[in-house]
């Protein structure tokens, strides 16, 4: 990864740097035809904004270029030609190491908001100089960015050779996706994919085995992918999750997720294979 996190800015600060700026979840670029691109550039004041910023924050260098980022104030006046676009929209669009650095930037500014205070006492935190945290000045409680796993599993009926897919009920009608779920405190990946595939569509697997991982921060997740063998039982949906679940196979599948999802490289890795 050409990513490297750092907490202290060790170059020269007048060297051009990507500024990663920020309204709500939005993401300001500058979008050229098909490609978009982030602000770079030496100094701030080249965007000639007559803003009161609030302060950047460097988080590491992309290919030995620091990176800052920061969120927009109220009257940060939009530079020409440049707009603020959903992280998810410029998949395809952005360099797409630029675009998990954005990632990480949003996941970062979204725990400096929500860690002004302290959680246990509601002192003002202080930022901790040796590690991503901030600490209390009263109770020393330590605050990390957070960061929540939860399990995304494709299920093979290795007979049928057909893969379980799901609308959820948070979903379009037409979209069906694989299975996912939040890790509860104390279980581990492997309880966790039994758990919801339980839950969800009442069914057993046997051969769990590790797919890959990937950071999707909207807002704070870590997803963990798993491949996971048909072993029993009928498809019995929860109501409150899910609306329909079913059994599809290679060449005839529903509405599936965009490119940029985990979700969508474990169906494609099913389609590859069967
Ligand atoms: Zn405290």
């Amino acid at each position: 990864m050409p990513f490297k996190f750092e907490l202290k800015l060790l170059l020269n600060e007048s060297i051009p740097s990507y500024w990663f700026i920020f309204r709500e979840n939005l993401l300001l670029v500058e979008i050229l035809d098909d490609s978009a691109s982030i602000p770079f550039n030496s100094n701030l004041s080249e965007f000639n904004m007559s803003l009161e910023l609030k302060q950047p924050i460097y988080f590491g260098t992309f290919e030995n270029i620091p990176c800052h980022f920061f969120e927009a104030s109220n009257d940060f006046e939009i530079p020409k030609k440049m707009s603020f676009q959903s992280i998810r929209n410029l998949y395809g669009l952005l360099n797409e190491d630029l675009l998990w650095i954005a990632g990480r930037a949003i996941q970062l500014l979204v725990w400096d908001k929500n860690s002004q205070y302290c959680g246990r006492c509601g002192t003002p935190t202080e930022i901790e100089f040796d590690e991503r945290a901030k600490i209390c000045p009263e109770c020393s409680l330590l605050v990390f960015p957070r960061i929540s796993p939860a399990i995304i599993v494709g299920i093979i009926d290795q007979k049928k050779k057909k893969i379980l897919l799901a609308n959820g009920t948070r979903f379009p009608a037409s979209f069906y996706s694989v299975l996912a779920g939040f890790v509860e405190p104390g279980e581990t990946l492997e309880e966790c994919v039994r758990r919801e595939i339980a839950e969800e569509v009442g069914i057993e697997v046997k051969n769990i085995r590790y797919f890959g991982s990937q950071s999707w921060p909207f807002p704070d997740s870590l997803m963990i992918g798993f491949l996971a063998d048909y072993a029993n039982g009928q498809i019995t949906i929860n109501p409150i999750e899910i609306n329909d679940a079913n059994w599809f196979t290679a060449d005839d599948l529903p509405q599936i997720p965009g490119e940029i999802s985990i979700a969508r490289k474990i169906i494609d890795w099913f389609v590859q294979n069967y």
